[in-house]
C-alpha cells in the first residue's frame, strides 16, 4: 500500500473510529491491488464499440478463477465473516455477481446475494472493492488507448464510472478528473460541470474551507452537482484517491448542506463478459442458465 495512504487511513482511523470496519476493507484491497498476479488480467476489447462508450463497455475480461475466488472470499468473510453460503455463492455465481459489480447493476448483484442469503447492505459497500484490482490492472494496460481518446470525457473513459474527484496538477494547475474505481486520469478543460458539461461560468462556484486551503468543492447549479477539488503537483497514487475522499468529508457536509449531490451509479453502464480461466462459466449477464 503507498505510504501517504496508510498514514492517511490511519489519521482517519484515529478522528473516525467508526470509520474502522470500512479502513480495513479499503486497506485490504489495495494490499490486494500490490499483488503481480493481478497484472495478468487480460482485456479484449470490443472493436466495434464507439463513443461514448467507455473501453471496456463490450469487452471479455478473462483472469485467473483461482485469482478472482481468492480474493472474492478474502474480502467478502473480512466483510461478513466465515460462512459456507459465501463459499457456495463463489463457486456457483462469482462471474456473474463481478459483471453485476463491473457496470453496477445492483438489481441482478441483489438477486444473486439474496439466493445466498448475504446481508445486501454489506455486499453493496462491498462489491466496488471486489472489483477495483481488476479494474485498476485494465486501466493501467488501457492507458495509452484512453489517454488518446479521453478528450472532454466527463465519464471514465476506462471504466464508465462519474470521477471521484478533480486534480489541479503541477504548477500549470492543469485539471484532471480521477476515477474512484479504476484509478484512471483524464484531462478536462477549464470552467466545465464534469456531471452535465454546462460551461456557463455563472452557474460554476467553488466553495473552500479555512482548515485546507489545497481542497476545494466546485459546484454547478445547473444539476445541483459538486465535485470535491485537490491541489496536486502530481497525479494522486490510485491508493490516495479513497483515502483522500474520506479525508475530506468535510467538504461533503459544506456541499450537502448547500443543496448539492453527488451523481449516483455511473455515467455509463458497461456490459462486459467476464471469462474465468480453469472454469466453464464465463456468462453475459443476460444469459441464465
Ligand atoms: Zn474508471
Ligand atoms: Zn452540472
Amino acid at each position: 500500500m503507498q505510504v501517504r495512504a496508510y498514514r492517511s487511513l490511519q489519521d482517519i482511523r484515529i478522528s473516525n473510529p467508526e470509520y474502522s470496519p470500512w479502513i480495513d476493507l479499503i486497506e485490504l484491497t489495495f494490499e490486494e491491488c500490490d499483488k503481480p498476479e493481478w497484472s495478468q488480467v487480460e482485456i479484449f476489447p470490443n472493436i466495434g464499440s464507439r463513443d461514448p462508450a467507455p473501453y471496456i463497455h463490450g469487452a471479455n475480461i478473462s483472469l485467473r478463477q483461482q485469482l478472482l475466488q481468492d480474493w472474492a472470499h478474502k474480502l467478502l468473510t473480512k466483510g461478513l465473516g466465515e460462512s459456507e453460503s459465501i463459499n457456495k455463492m463463489i463457486e456457483s455465481n462469482l462471474p456473474e455477481l463481478t459483471t453485476a459489480a463491473i457496470s453496477q447493476d445492483m438489481a441482478n448483484a441483489e438477486a444473486i446475494c439474496s439466493q445466498y442469503g448475504l446481508d445486501e447492505k454489506s455486499m453493496e459497500v462491498m462489491l466496488p472493492l471486489l472489483v477495483t484490482p481488476l479494474l485498476r490492472s485494465i486501466s493501467i494496460k488501457a492507458a495509452s488507448y484512453a489517454a488518446i481518446d479521453a478528450g472532454e470525457r466527463r465519464y471514465c473513459p476506462i471504466c464508465g464510472a462519474w470521477p471521484l474527484l478533480l486534480e489541479y496538477r503541477g504548477l500549470d494547475r492543469s485539471r484532471y478528473l480521477r476515477c474512484g474505481r479504476c484509478a484512471f486520469g483524464w484531462e478536462i478543460s477549464w470552467s466545465m460541470c464534469p456531471f452535465c458539461g454546462n460551461r456557463d461560468h455563472r452557474s460554476l462556484e467553488s466553495i473552500s474551507t479555512q482548515v485546507n486551503s489545497l481542497r476545494k468543492v466546485e459546484t454547478c447549479s445547473q444539476c445541483k452537482s459538486y465535485i470535491k477539488a485537490i491541489t496536486t503537483l502530481d497525479a494522486l497514487h490510485p491508493d490516495e484517491l479513497l483515502a483522500e475522499d474520506l479525508a475530506s468529508v468535510e467538504l461533503d457536509l459544506i456541499a450537502l448542506s448547500n443543496g448539492f449531490q453527488r451523481p449516483s451509479g455511473l455515467g455509463f453502464q458497461p456490459i462486459t463478459l467476464v471469462t474465468l480461466k480453469g472454469s466453464k462459466k464465463g456468462l453475459w449477464p443476460w444469459i441464465k442458465t
